[in-house]
């Protein structure tokens, strides 16, 4: 492909920005970003975050493989001060369903025999094992599971903006505040995208990087990708209270959520809930990212999954288990049936490529899936059946062997969603 080639990426976020920077260093010279969020790191994006994990357990070894490339890439100097290799302490609580047992024993057999991880891995059978990794934590934890010392997190949002600063001094133009709204064609030629304020780009080639929002611009994209939503709460330390829990590593419980150590600027803890994630039905047949669903949501988190972010912390940190959340939000992601990427030519058309589908695993690939997505776009074809166009595939009803729980609609939380305080009451 000519250097010069324009193109035109949609969407500033984990896989748009890595695949701006990807093809910006092989010397394209005609990029342009185009982005909705007024602001960068973009708000609306699930990448915009305090921090995520970084490991290379997966129940399947192919991406388990992926995912070490990835953290070798972390090391390198673009990647290295954002990443923080305090281990990863993955665990069941005695609770646990039998799902969520299976899927930690499937992700310890994808790196167990790895020479990465040779000396690295420490089985967890009681709460003196989790003390001697992490001695700040006084919970009961009657957990079962594993101390990986290879892994960690990244300071999500930071990284984010090394990647943008690199992609403005390679000659990356990127647009924020530009909505794209329609895909313009001649025949089933894709020649670029006109925004929500009537701007038209015109480009050889279009990579739809829109997250949780594909479908708003490529309805054709169907049920292929169900955008999901999970609830993200933190906790507000003291400088003091977060320098005792410095170097904690990043804590999982498969079954109840998962927390990092906090962060050294804020003294924020974020924590998770363990969940199968919020569908958003609200427009039609397509679920869509929630975040400008009115009123507000974006400061709230059903009660079910606050009750559940409370245990966990019983379970490890009793002392903040009671402490007011703040920062409550809702990220949202693209499912597919299977948890396999889609990067791809969209059938029928030419010069539109599609990267979705990142299912919720897909910011530690921040280094290197634009490098994916550049072959294809070179190619012209994606060679690996796993990240094809699935027509016909719906991941909307699709039990996901890894997400613990049952998937809901945010129609059944609507009243919280308006602040009904009896509702809210009742479920806590
Ligand atoms: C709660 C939570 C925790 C997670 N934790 C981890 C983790 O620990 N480790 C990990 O590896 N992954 C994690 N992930 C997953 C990771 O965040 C995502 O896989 C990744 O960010 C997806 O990247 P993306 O580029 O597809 O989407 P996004 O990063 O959301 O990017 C999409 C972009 O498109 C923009 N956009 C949308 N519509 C338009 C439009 N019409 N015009 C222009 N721009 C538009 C959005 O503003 C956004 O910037 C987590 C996700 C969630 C929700």
């Amino acid at each position: 492909m000519d250097k010069e080639t324009s193109i035109l990426i949609l969407g500033a976020g984990t896989f748009g920005l890595s695949t701006a920077y990807h093809l910006a260093k092989a010397g394209y010279v005609n990029i342009t970003v185009l982005e909705k969020s007024p602001t960068f790191p973009p708000e609306l994006s699930a990448g915009n975050d305090l921090n995520k994990i970084i490991r290379a357990e997966y129940e399947d070894p192919f991406y388990a493989e992926l995912a070490l490339e990835a953290m070798a890439a972390w090391k390198s100097p673009l990647f290295a001060p954002y990443y923080h290799e305090t281990g990863y302490l993955l665990c069941n609580s005695a609770a646990a369903p039998e799902k969520s047992k299976n899927s930690l024993l499937k992700s310890l057999e994808s790196i167990r025999r790895r020479p990465a991880f040779q000396g690295k891995i420490t089985p967890i059978t009681s709460r003196e094992d989790i003390r001697k990794v992490a001695p700040a934590f006084t919970g009961p934890m009657q957990w079962k599971g594993y101390f990986n010392s290879f892994a960690g997190y990244a300071h999500a949002a930071d990284a984010m903006t090394a990647v943008y600063s690199a992609c403005i001094a390679l000659g990356v133009t990127v647009q924020i505040d530009s909505a794209v709204w329609t895909l313009n064609y001649s025949g089933d030629i894709c020649t670029g995208a006109t925004t929500a304020g009537g701007k038209q780009y015109d480009a050889a080639v279009t990579v739809l990087a829109l997250g949780a929002s594909l479908g708003s611009v490529l309805p054709e994209i169907k049920r292929q990708v169900v955008a999901k939503g999970s609830p993200v709460a933190h906790i507000q330390l003291t400088a003091a209270e977060a320098a005792s829990l410095r170097g904690i590593p990043v804590t999982y419980a498969r079954d109840l959520g998962f927390f990092f150590e906090p962060d050294p600027r804020t003294h924020l803890l974020k924590i998770c809930p363990s969940m199968a994630g919020y569908t958003n039905y609200y427009y039609g047949g397509t679920s869509l990212s929630g975040l400008s669903l009115p009123p507000d949501d974006s400061a709230f988190i059903p009660a079910r999954d606050e009750a559940m972010v409370r245990r966990l912390l019983r379970e490890t940190l009793p002392a903040l288990a009671d402490r007011p959340l703040v920062g409550r939000r809702f990220c949202w992601c693209a499912d597919t049936a299977d948890s396999e990427y889609v990067i791809d030519l969209v059938p029928g058309k030419k010069g539109l490529v599609v990267v979705t589908g990142d299912s919720a695993h897909a910011f530690k690939m921040l280094p290197t899936v634009g490098g994916w997505v550049k072959d294809v776009v070179e190619k012209g074809r994606q060679d690996s059946a796993r990240w094809r166009w699935k027509e016909g595939s719906d991941a909307a009803g699709a039990d996901i062997s890894w997400r613990v729980g049952k998937t809901t609609d945010f129609k059944e939380v609507e009243a919280e969603m308006r602040r009904d305080p009896e509702v809210v009451k009742a479920k806590l």
